[in-house]
């Protein structure tokens, strides 16, 4: 999924700075996300940098674009043909860290 902001939003501007992917910008109402460029901070990081430090927590994986790790990796690849780090057959991703948590939470069932 791409994440998008939601209309909670305060218009802080906090997260623009925070997106690796310069997907986020000021919009008529509320900071707005471009999907065609979130990578929901998948080759990055493994938590979405823009929820991170977002005050009001209204930057949500979006339910209308639902995608997989490897179709935003692709992405982030694409966006960044130069940036070794997101070519690294392990990077970081949300997905991973999800994968982590269930073990983790199934463990201590
Ligand atoms: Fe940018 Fe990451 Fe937020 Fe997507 S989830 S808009 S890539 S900071
Ligand atoms: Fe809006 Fe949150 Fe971004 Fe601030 S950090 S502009 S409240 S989405």
């Amino acid at each position: 999924m791409a994440t998008h902001i939601t209309e909670e939003c305060i218009n802080c501007g906090a997260c623009e700075p925070e997106c690796p992917n310069e997907a986020i910008s000021e919009g008529d109402d509320t900071y707005v996300i471009n999907p065609d460029l979130c990578t929901e901070c998948v080759g990055f990081h493994d938590y979405e940098a823009c929820q991170a430090v977002c005050p009001v927590e209204c930057c949500l994986p979006d339910p209308e674009r639902r995608e997989s790790e490897d179709e935003l990796i692709a992405r982030a690849r694409k966006l960044h043909p130069d940036k070794a780090e997101v070519h690294k057959p392990h990077f970081p991703s949300r997905f991973s860290k999800d994968k982590h948590d269930k073990h983790h939470h199934d463990k201590h069932k």
